[in-house]
């Protein structure tokens, strides 16, 4: 059986302190709500994944990035190894931020998924199209080519460590969300693509999550469609209510 993941991505938001007082609180009200039946994810910088993943008992942590190489001179990188050593489980990858600011190709994060496999860390990986793909109806290619290229050179055993976020562009931080049907139909369409490579079994216990300005008000709608299985969710993650209303929202479907 697939999970049912919220996951929150920080970005580059909350000073250490602010972030341990986030993760204390979101830790908190999540432990009230037990047994959750989903998991939740913090998605924070790097410099807060050791103090969050001391407090974090009802939470797991995500880091949002990784290094391409193992260890060495490579000044400014984390490597996965570092990452997994604070304790944290998850590493985002492709997120399109990375892939636009930071020119992260699919070769590149080939790369990158395979130093965070080597150090037990499980990935949630994001695709999505930007506007003009989808207004040219060149949204499903984009979204396959993002998984055939960055993800489908891995075993079906490897594959078993990937969570997808189905993360339209044009509606990541713009108050614009995709509609549930738009997002039924894409995570349809994500699934259907993972079984042609690795079986509907690998494809029915795979997380699909939405990504894209969920919040409060929308994610009921969202996460009532069968396959969309969570969110993950940038600026909603930052306040503890929107974030908690997001979890809610998740646990009643
Ligand atoms: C994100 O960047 O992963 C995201 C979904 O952002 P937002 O929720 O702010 O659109």
């Amino acid at each position: 059986m697939r999970k049912k993941i919220v996951a929150g991505n920080w970005k580059m938001n909350k000073s250490l302190q602010e972030g341990i007082e986030l993760a204390k609180e979101v830790n908190n009200r999540v432990k009230a709500l037990a047994p959750s039946q989903t998991l939740i994810i913090l998605g924070t910088p790097f410099i807060h994944l050791s103090e969050v993943n001391k407090i974090a008992d009802s939470v797991a942590i995500s880091a949002q990035n990784c290094a391409t190489e193992v260890s060495g001179a490579y000044t400014g990188e984390v490597s996965a190894a570092m990452i997994a050593s604070t304790g944290c489980q998850y590493v985002i990858l492709g997120h399109s931020e990375r892939r636009s600011y930071y020119g992260e190709t699919d070769e590149i994060l080939q790369k990158k998924v395979m130093r965070a496999l080597e150090n037990n860390l499980d990935i949630i990986f994001c695709v999505g199209e930007v506007l003009a793909d989808r207004e040219a109806g060149k949204h499903f290619d984009i979204v396959k080519s993002q998984l055939e290229n960055g993800l489908f050179n891995l075993s079906a055993e490897q594959f078993t460590h990937i969570i997808i976020a189905y993360e339209p562009v044009w509606a990541i931080g713009t108050g614009k969300t995709a509609t549930s049907a738009q997002a039924e139909e894409m995570h349809q369409f994500i699934r259907a693509t993972i079984a042609s490579r690795y079986g509907e079994k690998t494809a029915d216990d795979t997380s699909i999550l939405y990504g894209g300005s969920c919040n409060a008000k929308n994610a009921d709608e969202l996460f009532s469609q069968p396959n969309v299985d969570g969110g993950l969710i940038g600026g909603a993650s930052l306040k503890a209510d929107d974030f908690l209303a997001i979890i809610n929202a998740r646990q009643k479907h």
